[in-house]
């Protein structure tokens, strides 16, 4: 059979025969099969059947400026030409790597003015780690190795990055994670830890839970706070405002280094380009990637602070890390292109003054919907929390997957909608229009309808 002939069934029988997919249940996918996707515009994905599905996700919060943009694979396209690939590990450099390189840290405060790069967020967060252990040791403090991350957080899949998560299913047994050197605290998650408190209040507490941890550890032991500036795999948790200053001030009266993990925030998630802008965030490391590059190809960066770096350059010897691709030409230049349609056609600021505000309100309306207990968001990142029981917020059993359900039951209906444990997230392409969220809504509200009927609760 040729390519062309194969038809859905065909291709689900190879990918169950072949392909082991990433945070999936085999059994389950296995009974299903999967949904095939050939094509993608703007915020639409088709498949095998043409069926049309509307990205309420941007993929997987990285398709920021929508698919098939001919300018990016024409930058990939006229790079790979070009110089198809080139190492940076003998003193040899390229143009793209250089300028983007030079593009991120103009878009920053003046202390961030370096920047490694690598092919995924978890890489990157990998990176950050070294770094740490690489400073603290150079500046004689070789004890300050704990990092004190948060429950829920997401920074990946490699063995310290799912440490650092704090999404416990990560942490399988046997897995013989987290590794020993990192902590979680309670994360800014007001619904579950401190419901009822004004929010402001909240956040100054939420942030004490660092302090705490630092004294319980010892200052002298703590190498860094690593956090997300809002968690969206952990659900869509967006701390208050005072949550952020409150926390820098804890890490400056300690000494603990502040690394900030904008992989999905960066990029213009909040509505601004960056989370640390609109928390008003200087972090010591930050990794960007996702939107860095639009998912169009794989691209992370670590960025990296003077006091940092220049520890690391002036008495470091060689800084024995790095991969193949760190700085692979035509992601890089992707990215400037990428960054380029941002800038020039104002997606950033049209998603913070126009479209954050639109999507919040619409949120808001599913306060009342007999599933929903919490409404959050920042940005274009929503969540709706689904509870079995509103009053007391009770969750459904874990063995009842109904955010499964919910998101399957949208699926049907065209959207792509996920859920991260029970809360349905959505984090929309930033090229959205209002009418494309009214349908995104529409469908979203038809697939909860669905869902509350079929557990019996309408
Ligand atoms: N950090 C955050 C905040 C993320 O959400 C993710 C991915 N969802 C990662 C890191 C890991 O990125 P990657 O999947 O590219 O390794």
């Amino acid at each position: 059979m040729t390519y062309q002939e194969m038809d859905t069934q065909a291709w689900q029988v190879l990918d169950r025969a072949h392909y082991l997919h990433p945070f999936t249940d085999h059994a389950s996918l296995r009974q299903t099969g999967s949904r095939v996707a050939v094509r993608g515009e703007g915020v639409y994905v088709w498949d095998t059947e043409g069926e049309r599905i509307i990205d309420g996700l941007s993929g997987l919060g990285c398709v920021n400026v929508g698919y098939g943009r001919p300018e990016l694979v024409k930058a990939a396209a006229d790079q790979m030409s070009e110089l198809s690939y080139c190492q940076s590990f003998f003193k040899t450099t390229h143009r793209s790597a250089v300028t983007l390189a030079e593009k991120l840290t103009s878009m920053l405060p003046d202390s961030l003015n370096h920047v490694f790069f690598q092919s995924s967020g978890s890489e990157a967060n990998e990176t950050a780690v070294r770094l740490l252990r690489r400073y603290w040791n150079l500046v004689g403090k070789p004890q300050k190795r704990v990092i004190i991350a948060r429950e829920l957080a997401y920074h990946g899949s490699t063995h310290m990055a799912a440490s650092l998560s704090g999404i416990t299913p990560m942490h399988f047994a046997g897995g013989d994670l987290p590794l020993p050197t990192v902590t979680h605290i309670k994360t800014p998650y007001q619904y579950r830890n401190g419901f009822g408190m004004d929010p402001e209040a909240f956040g100054i507490l939420a942030a004490s839970w660092l302090e705490e941890r630092i004294l319980e550890i010892g200052a002298d032991n703590v190498a860094a706070f690593y956090a997300e500036p809002a968690q969206s795999a952990g659900g869509a948790i967006c701390p208050p405002m005072s949550y952020w200053p409150e926390i820098q001030r804890i890490g400056r009266k300690y000494d603990v280094l502040l690394v900030v993990d904008e992989v999905v925030m960066g990029f213009g998630r909040t509505g601004k380009w960056f989370g640390r802008d609109f928390y008003g965030i200087v972090p010591d490391i930050m990794q960007v990637g996702k939107g860095l590059t639009s998912g169009y190809l794989p691209l992370s960066a670590t960025i990296i602070s003077d006091r940092v770096a220049d520890v690391l350059i002036e008495q470091g010897g060689e800084w024995a890390h790095g991969y193949t691709y760190s700085g692979h030409p035509a992601c890089c230049a992707v990215a400037l292109e990428n960054i380029r349609i941002l800038e020039e056609e104002g997606i950033v600021e049209n998603a913070g003054k126009v479209l954050a505000p639109y999507f919040k309100a619409k949120l808001e309306t599913f306060a009342d919907h007999p599933l929903i207990g919490d409404v959050r968001s920042v940005g274009l990142m929503g969540g709706l929390e689904i509870v079995k029981n509103k009053a007391t917020r009770e969750a459904y059993d874990y063995e009842a997957h109904i955010g499964d359900h919910c998101s399957a039951e949208a699926l049907k209906r065209g959207l792509a909608f996920r859920a991260n444990g029970d809360t349905m997230s959505l984090m929309p392409p930033l090229v959205i229009t209002t009418e494309q969220l009214d349908t995104v809504f529409d469908i979203a509200r038809e697939a909860l309808d669905a869902t509350a009927k079929h557990f019996g609760v309408i």
